[in-house]
Order: C-alpha cells, then sequence, then structure tokens
C-alpha cells in the first residue's frame, strides 16, 4: 500500500499525440482530447445536425423546431435559431414527454435534485449510457486516474446521478471501484483502510465532515493513501479546494454535470486547474445575460447554456441551466482545445439582495476561508428587524477556537464583518459558533436561509 511520502500527483504533461506521463501511459483518452477548434467545430455542426433530425421524433421540439431545416446549421453560431429549453419546459414534459426513441429503447432514468413539483426525468438508451460512462471516463483519465487505482464513490446511488454516473466511468477506466455512497463515516473510513482506496469522489460538504470523523478515530487524512479527489455537484471555492487539498495532502478536482446533460461529465479541470473544459464533442455551452438571453462577451459572466450533442433518448437543446459562469479567455496550457468555464460562481436563483445590493453566498465563502480559524460550515440567514434587512452570517469555527479568551472572539468577528463589507458592501453580523452546531443536510447543502417577509 502507497505511504502518504509516496503519493502519485496528477502531472503537468501537455497533450500531444506520443505525450506520456512518468508511468508511460498516455496523457489523454480519448483522441478528441487533441482536436483543434476547427475540427471541434465541424463535429458539432454534424452532431447539431443530426440532433435536430432525432428531435423531430418528438412532438414538444417538432413544434418547436418547425421550419428550421437540420441543414441550415452551417457553423456553431447557427445553434442561436434553436429555441431555448427551461427547467418548465422540461417539468412540463414529465415523465416521458421529451423522448426522441420508442419507449423500449430506454435503459435508465434519473432524475435532478432539489425540485418541487414534477421533477425532469433524463431517460437513457444503452448508447447513451455507453457515452456517458466514456466522457465521465475521460475525465478520470486526465487527472490522473488509472487502472490501478482503488476508486471509493461516495455519493448517492439513487436518481442522483453522481452515484452511477462516476461509477460507470470508474468502471469503464479500470479502477477497483466501490460504491460507498453517501455518509456512514466509520464504514467509509474503514473501507478507505481496508482497500487502499486511492480517489474519491465526494461532495465538498462531506469532504470536511469526513476529515472530522477521522480525527475523532485519532486517524490523520493525510495518513490515507488518498492521492486524488473529484469533487463537485455544489459550488464551493478555490479557497476550500486548497483547504481540502493540504487536509488530506491529495489533489482535489472540480467536477461539474447536471441530470439535464446525463450528470457528471460535462466539465472537469484538468491538471493545470486554469478553469473546467467543456468536453465540446458531447456538449455545446453558450454563456448568456440572464435577462436578455444573448450571448455576452468571452470572459463576463453569463447563464451557462447546454446542449447535449450525442444523446439519443433525450437530447436537450439549449437549456438554461441558471449556473454563473464564463468563458476563460485564451488557451489552457493542457493543450486542449475544448473551451474552459470557470468554476460555477452560483446558480441564478441563489443570489440574493440585501439593501439593495446583490450578493451570492460564493462571494461569502471565499472571505470566510481564508481565515485559519474558520471551521467546515457556515449559513446566510435573512431576515428583517422592522427596520430593514439584516443579513447574519453564522460561522461554525474550529473546536479550539472557544477554548481561547473572548476579547479573540470579538475581534475576529469584527475583521470577518470588515472583510466581508469590503467584498459585498453590505454590513453583515457576524456569529462565530462551535463546530457542527449548525443544521446538516443530507446531500447537497443548503446554504441561504431566507425569512424575509415576501410581501
Ligand atoms: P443535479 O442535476 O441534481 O445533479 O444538479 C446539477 C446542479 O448542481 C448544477 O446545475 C449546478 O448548479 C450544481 N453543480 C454541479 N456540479 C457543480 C460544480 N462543480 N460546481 C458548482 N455547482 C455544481
Ligand atoms: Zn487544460
Amino acid at each position: 500500500m502507497p505511504q502518504a511520502d509516496t503519493k502519485r500527483r496528477a502531472e503537468l504533461v501537455p497533450v500531444s499525440p506520443d505525450a506520456k506521463t512518468s508511468d508511460g501511459t498516455s496523457v489523454f483518452l480519448d483522441e478528441s482530447e487533441l482536436w483543434d477548434r476547427d475540427r471541434i467545430a465541424s463535429a458539432q455542426v454534424q452532431s447539431l445536425r443530426a440532433v435536430l433530425k432525432r428531435a423531430a421524433g418528438c412532438g414538444f421540439y417538432r413544434e418547436r423546431l418547425a421550419g428550421l431545416d437540420p441543414m441550415d446549421i452551417a457553423s456553431p453560431a447557427d445553434i442561436a435559431r434553436i429555441p431555448f429549453t427551461t427547467k418548465d419546459d422540461l417539468r412540463s414534459q414529465y415523465p416521458l414527454g421529451l423522448l426522441c426513441v420508442p419507449r423500449r429503447e430506454i435503459v435508465r432514468m434519473h432524475s435532478s435534485s432539489g425540485t418541487t413539483g414534477n421533477p425532469v426525468a433524463v431517460c437513457h438508451t444503452r448508447g447513451d449510457l455507453g457515452e456517458w460512462a466514456g466522457v465521465m471516463a475521460r475525465c478520470l483519465y486526465m487527472v490522473g486516474v488509472r487502472p490501478d487505482d482503488v476508486f471509493q464513490n461516495m455519493s448517492g446511488y439513487g436518481l442522483f446521478t453522481g452515484g452511477l454516473g462516476i461509477h460507470f466511468g470508474a468502471e469503464r477506466l479500470g479502477c477497483m471501484t466501490i460504491p460507498a455512497g453517501p455518509g456512514n463515516s466509520r464504514r467509509q473510513i474503514k473501507l478507505l483502510r481496508d482497500f487502499g482506496t486511492t480517489a474519491i469522489h465526494v461532495l465538498p460538504s462531506y469532504a470536511l465532515i469526513l476529515a472530522d470523523h477521522m480525527r475523532e478515530l485519532g486517524e490523520d487524512p493525510k495518513s490515507f493513501p488518498l492521492r486524488v479527489a473529484v469533487v463537485g455537484a455544489e459550488p464551493y471555492s478555490e479557497e476550500f479546494r486548497l483547504r481540502l487539498q493540504n487536509l488530506y495532502d491529495m489533489d482535489v478536482f472540480n467536477s461539474y454535470g447536471l441530470s439535464e446533460m446525463s450528470g457528471p461529465g460535462v466539465a472537469f479541470e484538468c491538471p493545470w486547474r486554469q478553469g473546467l473544459h467543456v468536453w465540446e464533442d458531447h456538449f455545446l455551452p453558450e454563456i448568456v445575460d440572464v435577462a436578455t438571453g444573448e450571448p455576452v462577451p468571452d470572459g463576463e459572466v453569463g447563464e451557462l447554456v447546454l446542449t447535449s450533442l450525442r444523446r439519443e433518448g433525450m437530447p436537450i437543446l439549449r437549456y438554461r441551466t441558471r449556473d454563473l459562469t464564463r468563458f476563460l479567455p485564451g488557451d489552457c496550457p493542457c493543450g486542449r482545445r475544448h473551451r474552459r468555464i470557470d468554476r460555477i460562481l452560483g446558480r441564478a436563483d441563489d443570489m440574493f439582495i440585501v439593501k439593495g445590493v446583490n450578493i451570492y453566498p460564493m462571494q461569502i465563502e471565499r472571505v470566510i476561508m481564508t481565515f485559519p480559524d474558520v471551521g467546515h460550515d457556515y449559513r446566510i440567514v435573512l431576515e428583517n428587524d422592522g427596520l430593514g434587512d439584516v443579513l447574519r452570517v453564522q460561522i461554525e469555527m474550529r473546536d479550539a477556537f472557544f477554548e481561547e479568551d473572548m476579547r479573540k472572539l470579538q475581534s475576529l468577528q469584527k475583521t470577518i464583518a470588515q472583510r466581508l463589507r469590503s467584498e459585498i458592501l453590505v454590513t453583515p453580523r457576524v456569529e462565530l459558533v462551535e463546530g457542527s452546531s449548525l443544521p446538516k443536510t443530507e446531500g447537497k447543502a443548503v446554504r441561504v436561509v431566507d425569512m424575509r417577509r415576501k410581501d
């Protein structure tokens, strides 16, 4: 079993047909990782035409695409001729209204998390599942996961796509894949030890909780042979990522996906970690102004819009993800020309307004995670005290913190409030609370609680 000091790390070797990492394996899995922009564009045009033909098999799309001939698509920019699809559209077609193939060709369905009313059902043919596992394997391979890795997946294996989606990618690569599922930290830790797990997939919020459990058991998170973690499904800041890397002494890579586009495997950080490459042979990304739907220039923040280019069962055209990010201008040093997006800055729905100022939870996380005494969790509570909006930021502290004297507490509260004020332009009430005292959720974390009256 490898020891902590011999952990293999992701290597910075740019892609080229013969480039190899030090273990003698190729640096890329799929030839499409070598494509230049022209090759990507021509593949997108071909795929988009094929998708439009397929979509004609579905009443919902037939109506929307009336008058658009697939051959009218001459360049990726022509996608603007297709109407957007929203979450409400998808819900309105629940359960099977968006199928583009006969029902008997569907072999699995998944559904997105955290919705009220009708969920969105996403259906897959056998071919779709094969493509998904392939693109997922590509992501893992890119960050140095190899067949000799033991891969422990700490995601839920139900309708949530982080379970089966990542699982089949790791299996496709040939990893010994452990479907550990979420929670149950003692068992998680035992599996990590007994099987010498080297790679994990984990929600950011759970990764920190797991480290606490290790310490409670008298184990140092660094002493495990873990060397690479795929972390995604919810937003987290770069400060959070660095914390996680140091805590476990492992490489952490950001993984982005959503059920509507199959799930994980849509965009992924490469070893250079300068944004997430969107696999443009599978997905056509656009970034648009939230209000107008018009494209924003590279480098500007807007809403990510995605089109699935390869799905048969249920292709989705120009899906408004509500996720906010920007295209990063320029080329990535890794040599892959698939465009990069910035880490997700938040969801259009997560933004809240306090005293007329627009604020995203991630702005707050970025500030508080730079304080070493700050623990793992925080919560933003919005209230109205009769005079106006009150923004309370409750921050869990490290256990040792409260053993020190109260003057330190007050001065830190003040410093954090001042730093937050310079970031968000509103002075919050900072409350430092004991570790593990904030309510925990199963699955994705809930960061904002809005208790203001809506009238
Ligand atoms: P679901 O379809 O239930 O898996 O949820 C997908 C949503 O999770 C996305 O639209 C994003 O809002 C969020 N999400 C997934 N991956 C990430 C990530 N790496 N960073 C930030 N948010 C993410
Ligand atoms: Zn790159």
